[in-house]
Parts: structure tokens; sequence; C-alpha cells
């Protein structure tokens, strides 16, 4: 039996058949991550290879940066060749595989912003010489990266994580992370980011200028602004508690957040809802000490939720699925999830039709470079290394 019987009748979910169980020995367990981490690279390197044409299935195979393309699978490579260093697959490994999946043509996405691009994780150039930057230490791509900061103006409000400058902090902290030489040219840029995000209140979001939503989860929102904000310069922190405070009063009774501050969807996702909250929230606590009681009750409810409803009938992903939202809860509860998102149960959930399948087939956000990304995750924190949404983070948007 892989999955749940019972789905909700909503049919976002799988009911929780452990919901009330309190013995932690009652609960699934993951025994060997690194073996799940390896199936997964492997059939990632088999579906989407380092090779022309690009076999990537979301918007024909369109490059989007860390969202979407081998960009994005790089991006995964990256940080296995720090976690992982010495895994290989087929012979080869993580910093190969990063180099490889760097050189597949993404030259030809130039440095422009288009109606569609936005400034940071969606937008080819920008993450290509980030991650370029980060795997080969070089200082060039640091500056093409830095030198076109100004030149994105084509969707001034975008202030969000995936097309708005959010992402953009979170690409230069990247950057200093693996380059620490950078920080010359990019913390004045950082400065210059966060005072242009404070600038707007409230942040808003939409692709149509005429439509747009007050979201406040991860995916689009608030949550993961302030995160970005404090986590590139804690010193902001005071800036942004106000808005925190804010988005705390929000929380349901049932301890989800809806996707807007004033309504919208009530789902349990990275995205929209409490997990993404969570994902957030753990990183940035330390620099709000005076409402850090708050923040733990906040997260205690919202695991709740999702424990209750995060057991998503679609895909596993990052994004919107099981693997994200395993890392919204705490052990023992985590792998008891993970366990509907090893390998053997997406293929055997999307052969029998019981998932609803991604429109992407390779990427870090929504598909099987998530999946991986997630059992690193675990095998970092079963190694005894630390804890991975501080070490690690959700891909471009809460890496340290
Ligand atoms: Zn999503």
């Amino acid at each position: 039996m892989l999955y749940p019987r019972r789905i909700d009748p909503t049919g976002r979910y799988f009911i929780n058949e452990a919901l009330d169980v309190t013995d932690p020995a009652l609960l699934q367990s993951i025994s060997s991550p690194r073996e799940h981490l390896i199936t997964s690279l492997t059939d990632l390197v088999t579906t989407c290879p380092p090779t022309l044409p690009f076999a990537g299935t979301f918007a024909k195979g369109l490059y989007c940066g860390i969202f979407v393309g081998p960009t994005s699978v790089a991006f995964l490579f990256l940080w296995l060749s720090k976690t992982h260093p010495d895994l290989l697959i087929n012979n080869k490994s993580p910093s190969d595989y990063c180099g490889e999946y760097l050189n597949l043509g993404q030259e030809e996405y130039g440095p422009e912003e288009t109606q569609r691009s936005g400034c940071s994780l969606n937008h080819e150039y920008m993450c290509y010489n980030a991650i370029k930057a980060c795997h080969t230490k070089d200082l060039t791509y640091v500056r093409k990266f830095a030198e076109n900061i100004d030149k994105l103006t084509l969707r001034p409000t975008f202030i969000e994580v995936l097309f708005g400058k959010a992402g953009l902090l979170n690409l230069m902290r990247t950057i200093k992370y693996w380059v620490p030489e950078s920080k010359e040219i990019l913390d004045p840029e950082i400065t210059k980011t966060i005072d242009y995000c404070l600038a707007y209140d409230p942040w808003t979001f939409g692709i149509r200028p005429d439509n747009q939503s007050r979201y406040i989860g991860a995916g689009h929102g608030d949550i993961s602004i302030i995160s970005n904000i404090v986590m590139s310069d804690p010193s902001y922190a005071g800036k942004v508690q106000g808005r925190l405070e804010k988005l705390l009063n929000v929380q349901r009774e049932d301890g989800n957040w809806l996707a807007c501050e004033d309504g919208g969807s009530d789902v349990v996702q990275w995205c929209h809802g409490a997990p993404g909250f969570i994902w957030c929230l753990i990183p940035i606590k330390k620099h709000f000490p005076e409402l850090e009681g708050r923040i733990d009750t906040a997260i205690e409810k919202a695991r709740r939720v999702v424990w209750e409803k995060g057991m998503l009938t679609k895909e596993q992903c990052l994004c919107h699925g099981i693997t994200g939202n395993a890392f919204a809860l705490a052990e023992p509860q985590r792998s008891h999830f993970l366990q509907y998102a090893t390998p053997d149960a997406v293929k055997a959930g999307l052969a029998d039709g019981i998932l609803e399948k991604s429109s992407d087939n390779c990427g870090v956000w929504w598909s099987e470079a998530g999946r991986a990304w997630g059992w690193m995750m675990l095998d970092y924190e079963r190694t005894g290394l630390g804890d991975s949404l501080v070490d690690i983070g959700y891909p471009g948007a809460t890496n340290p």
C-alpha cells in the first residue's frame, strides 16, 4: 500500500491515516535517504540529460533560471558539490554535472527583461551568471550579473521572490556564499535592492498591471520578501518587524494562512499557505528576539495543518507537493511524509493516475531536481551535519 486509502473530498490531499498517532514508533520512517537520493539523481540525468536539445517539458523546454530548465538542475548539483562532493552518478561528480548543465546554450538568453521574465529567479541570464559565478569562482560573471541589475526596469513593482527583487536578494546571497570575494561588488547592490523593496507598501503581485493581489505566502508574497531582506542584511529586521507582525496576526485558527492578506485560496503548500511560512520563519526567527515566542507558537500551529492537509495529490515537488510540505514538519512526521515521495512512490502514483502530473519533468521547484533536493536535505540531517532548513534552505528563496 503506497498511499493512504482515502482522498479528501476536495481532491487536494490524501487523508493522513496517522493523524492522531502519537507513538513515533508507529509512524513510517526512511531508513536510507542516500539510496533515494541516488535513485532520484539517476532518474534526473536519464530523463533530462545534460545534452542538447534539452529534454525539459515545461513551456517546450524554455529556460527559466532556477525555476525551470538546465540552470535549475545545475543549482541542485552546485549544492550537492558541497553536501555530497564524492557522490558519483554514472561515474560523474556533482561538480562535473553542475558544469555540464551550465553548458547547454544558456548564452542565447540575453540580459534584457521581457514581459514574462521578471528580474530574478525566472530570468535565465541573471541565474546563469549567478550559478556560473558560484561554480567557477570567476568574478567576471559576478560583474555581468551586477551590471545588469539597474537595467531590469520593465516590471518595477515586482518585489516577490520568483520574478522580483526578493529573488535577486537570494541570488546575491548565494553568490556571496560561494564566492566570498564578491562581497565588495554585491553589498552595495544588496542595500540598494532592500531599500527599493521597502519603498513599496503594501507589496502586490500580478502579471497584469491592472490585476494585482496582496499575496502573503512564500511563492509570491510578503513572507519570503521579509525573509530575504533579513537574511541578506539582519540590520533591517526592525524595519520589517511591523509587516511580520501583521502576517502573524492573520494566521487562521486552523494554522493556515490564505494566499492573500484579504482572502484567496486556502491551500497547504510551499508557494501559498503554512508550509512556505514555516520554511521562511525558521531561518529568520533569531533576528526577531521580541517575536520569538509568537513565531514558535505560529510554527507549531502551522505544523498541525500541514500534518492534517499537507499530503498532496499533486506530483511530489518542493513548491506544491509532499516533498516541500515534509520539510515544514519536524521529525518523525517529516520522514513519515517522505515515505510518500520516494522514487518508487512517485512512479507508482503517476502510473496509476492517483497523482496529478507536473508540467515540468526536471527543475528544482516543480519536479525531479526538487525531490532530489529533499533527499539531499534529509541525508544532510541524518549525517548530523545540521538543520537543513537553515543551512541549505529552499532553492532561490531561503538559501543562506
Ligand atoms: Zn507552487
